[in-house]
């Protein structure tokens, strides 16, 4: 069993040290070369926001396993959930004979997803699972083919997902064919848009490209990231997404909302979506935050949409699994009495300022942004807006070298996004916030 955990960033080793590199030499010669490691440390042990490597160095998280553990690392009710379900149940096929915590997620999630209507959910495995099953939905209601998606978005690493991605490299490059019927329109990027477009001027874009190229008559839905993860936490202008949606509902084409990243908490609500008043994704992908690391996914949304197709149309050997469902559910109801998105939010109001501090310091920092415990930093050439991929992978190196995880992301490559665990602590914070200080100096 591990150690008592310790809250502090402690190094005891170079990174990655003396274990981390034998195993990482053995992995070498067992594991497809596909599968990547940004930092080959192999960890042990986590809790909270702290993450213990083989050799006894200790990290603080600041991208939660890429935004799974929001609600922190082998958070208690979590554990507890689990060891109770692991022994009393762990697989039946909920089409073959159910079980309750399965009904149970999908009633709290159709509580708390966006949308004054009747919802109905079903439950998967992975991200690209719900996104892949949304669009099942879409299609089989609509009985339409083709789908919208937007640059600098993704969506997964399955055939059909691959073709939502707009970056080819390395999700898609040499694995086609790809899926058809998939096209990409312009994102509202405020940072490069045109000064001063707002939501709706970027929405009447992205709707000339979809009513030229594809046309209403063939679109089944629109899938959009309310805030773009990889993309690099892109914030669309207030009136993005309602724009989108007003054209949608006048065009007999459903909204699907991607929020595998950004849904549970992450954004200091329930979901990113709440954030634009009025805005109410007919469908909504969940992933990612759902369940402490648990692999569970879902697809929530209007009940005539996700009852539209046949039974044994939907399901999946392992989808909504009676452990993973455990998971979830003690992650959602500790959700409900609010104080995890308070904490959130809180994360906002003590890094923004930081960041926007570090602007004025660091002129590479072209554009800081997010919401709540979703933050970002975009990195330029100082003085330009060219993308500063090379400066990222510096300050990226040497948060890694001095114990602090964080990630990229960006089409260019040139972001680093900021997603810790919720449970972190103001300390931590400030300590990581000092070595990116230190690691954006020593970046140019
Ligand atoms: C990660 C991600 C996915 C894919 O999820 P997986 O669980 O990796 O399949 C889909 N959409 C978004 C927005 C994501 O961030």
């Amino acid at each position: 069993m591990s150690e008592t955990p310790v809250s502090v960033r402690k190094l005891v080793t170079a990174i990655p040290g003396p274990k981390s590199q034998a195993l990482h030499a053995h992995r070498l010669t067992q594991v497809s070369a596909g599968v990547g490691a940004a930092l080959p440390v192999y960890i042990d042990h986590a809790h909270g926001a702290i993450v213990t490597d083989v050799d006894g160095n200790q990290f603080i998280d600041m991208g939660s396993g890429i935004g799974v553990v929001t609600i922190g690392h082998t958070n208690d009710q979590v554990v507890k959930a689990v060891q109770e379900q692991v022994a009393k149940l762990t697989h039946t096929l909920f089409t073959v004979t159910p079980y309750e915590p399965y009904v149970r997620v999908c009633e709290l999630l159709n509580k708390h997803t966006p949308g004054h209507f009747a919802k109905k959910s079903a439950l998967f495995n992975s991200g690209a699972e719900a996104v892949e099953n949304a669009v099942k939905f879409a299609r089989k209601f609509t009985r339409k083919t083709e789908i919208v998606v937007f640059d600098h978005g993704y969506h997964g690493r399955t055939n059909l997902t691959m073709a939502m991605n707009f970056k080819a490299m390395p999700y898609n490059a040499g694995f086609g064919p790809l899926a058809g019927s998939v096209h990409h329109v312009p994102m509202s990027y405020p940072y490069r848009d045109p000064e001063g477009l707002t939501g709706q001027e970027a929405a009447n874009r992205a709707i000339t490209y979809i009513e030229k190229r594809v046309g209403a008559e063939d679109l089944a839905a629109i899938v959009i990231e309310p805030i773009q993860g990889e993309g690099g936490f892109i914030v669309p202008a207030p009136g993005f997404l309602l724009g989108l949606q007003n054209w949608a509902r006048a065009n007999n084409v459903l909204i699907v909302a991607d929020e595998v990243q950004a849904g549970i908490a992450r954004t200091g609500r329930w979901f990113a979506s709440y954030y634009e008043p009025g805005f109410e994704p007919d469908l909504v992908t969940i992933a990612k935050g759902i369940a402490g690391g648990m692999p569970i996914s879902a697809v929530t949304g209007r009940a005539d949409v996700m009852d539209s197709s046949h039974a044994g149309g939907i399901g999946g050997t392992y989808g909504g699994n009676p452990v993973a469902a455990a998971a979830a559910i003690a992650v959602l109801e500790q959700l409900e009495d609010g104080t995890v998105f308070a904490r959130a939010l809180e994360i906002e109001s003590f890094m923004l300022p930081r960041l926007l501090e570090l602007q004025q310091r660091h002129p590479v920092i072209g554009d800081v942004r997010g919401r709540g415990a979703m933050l970002a930093i975009e990195l330029v050439v100082p003085g330009t807006k060219n993308p500063n991929s090379a400066a990222v992978n510096k300050v990226v190196q040497y948060c890694h070298q001095n114990g602090v995880l964080v990630l990229n992301a960006g089409t260019h490559g040139n972001v680093i996004r900021f997603l810790p665990p919720l449970a972190i602590t103001d300390e931590q914070l400030t300590d990581a916030l000092n070595v990116l200080d230190e690691a954006l100096a020593n970046a140019n």
